[in-house]
């Protein structure tokens, strides 16, 4: 059971001596960028354009700055039109990124995990403010509100703006980006990080204005065809079950993803089909895409997947879900998983 100890205060998370450096910075309306990780998902877009419409309220000149796509069943994100993709406009944005006083870094713990943005990150001289979730976050950045005990990045923008003394700013639009991120990052509300303030929270967004049955459906009931037939076919085909192990893992070709006009978030949520079967305490999907292969690592209860994919996979994230990548090919990759798969038993047993 969660105590009331283990749930940090919002004066925990936002002290007032960071605050105060923030309040300052903001005094006098500036120019802001807000960026976030490669490939963003729901709480990476969802904190980012909250943070953006509350930001513009306030009378700031703001600009999101994605570092790559994202998946379309976002699009519907207020703000989203405003969004900057730094693959398509680098020299816009190199620009502002140079140019802002301040610089939100969203949801995510190390610069290198804004890839090709990294250089024009590093060498920029604006105020560099990290709020996010994701252990062991890097030190360049001039200040830090990271805790990884929150569900979600945009748990922690909503506390942020009431650390600002701002929850009347909290609109309709706001309390839509916010709600979305809680619910993607919690797999609808229903992982452990998943605390009853977070719910509370939750209602108080419902009662800003969000209407989350609208919400679900659009990200939720949002698939194309080729996304479900893709589904339907890494389940029957490609799904590989080893029970010694209670692990479940998919795989998917570059070959495979063309053939059924792969896109953006069309294999987000695969990993979490192999998670969900009984006895399953560990799932991974590994996808290659232009020479790299990505992969998602899901578990049950005490088994650490950040541990595994840092180790192994130049990777990070939470606990029960991390994500990490391989240069070598598919084959290769699964192979690695499959050999270190035995130093684990004993946790993935017990
Ligand atoms: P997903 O499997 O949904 O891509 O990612 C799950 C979690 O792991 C997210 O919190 C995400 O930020 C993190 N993650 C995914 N890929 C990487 C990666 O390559 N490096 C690190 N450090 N974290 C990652
Ligand atoms: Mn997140």
């Amino acid at each position: 059971m969660t105590t009331l100890q283990n749930i940090l205060t919002n004066e925990q998370r936002f002290p007032s001596t960071e605050i105060d450096k923030v309040i300052r910075l903001l005094s006098s309306p500036c120019e802001i960028v807000i960026t976030t990780h490669h490939r963003p998902d729901g709480d990476a877009m969802g904190s980012s354009l909250g943070l953006y419409n509350y930001l513009i309220k306030k009378g700031h000149k703001v600009q999101v700055i994605t570092p790559s796509e994202y998946p379309d069943f976002l699009f519907w994100l207020p703000g989203n039109n405003k969004v900057l993709n730094y693959e398509n406009s680098q020299i816009e944005s190199e620009k502002l990124i140079q140019q802002a006083d301040i610089i939100f870094c969203l949801d995510f713990n190390w610069i290198k995990r804004v890839e090709e943005m990294e250089s024009s990150l590093r060498n920029s001289t604006s105020k560099k403010i990290l709020i996010d979730h994701h252990l062991d976050p890097e030190k360049s950045f001039d200040i830090i509100f990271s805790y990884s005990e929150a569900c979600s990045t945009c748990e922690l923008i909503y506390d942020f703006i009431i650390a600002l003394n701002d929850l009347n700013f909290i609109d309709k639009s706001i309390a839509e980006c916010l709600y979305c991120g809680i619910m993607t990052d919690t797999n609808s509300f229903r992982f452990s990080s998943m605390k009853a303030q977070t719910h509370r929270i939750i209602a108080n967004l419902i009662d800003f204005g969000a209407e989350n049955y609208k919400i679900h459906e659009l990200v939720y009931d949002n698939s194309s065809e080729s996304k479900n037939r893709l589904l339907g076919y890494a389940l029957f085909k490609k799904l590989v079950v080893i029970n010694e192990f209670n692990t479940a893992y998919i795989f998917l070709t570059e070959k495979e993803l063309i053939e059924f006009g792969f896109k953006s978030g069309d294999t987000e949520g695969i990993v979490n089909y192999a998670l969900g079967m009984k006895g399953i305490r560990l799932a991974a999907f590994f996808s290659e895409r232009e020479g790299i292969v990505k992969i998602s690592f899901r578990s049950k209860n005490d088994f650490s997947v950040k541990e595994l994919s840092s180790k192994y996979f130049g990777g990070g994230g939470h606990k029960n879900a991390s994500g990490g990548y391989s240069t070598e090919s598919l084959d290769e990759t699964v192979k690695k998983f499959l050999k270190i798969l035995p130093s684990y038993k004993e946790q993935l047993k017990s």
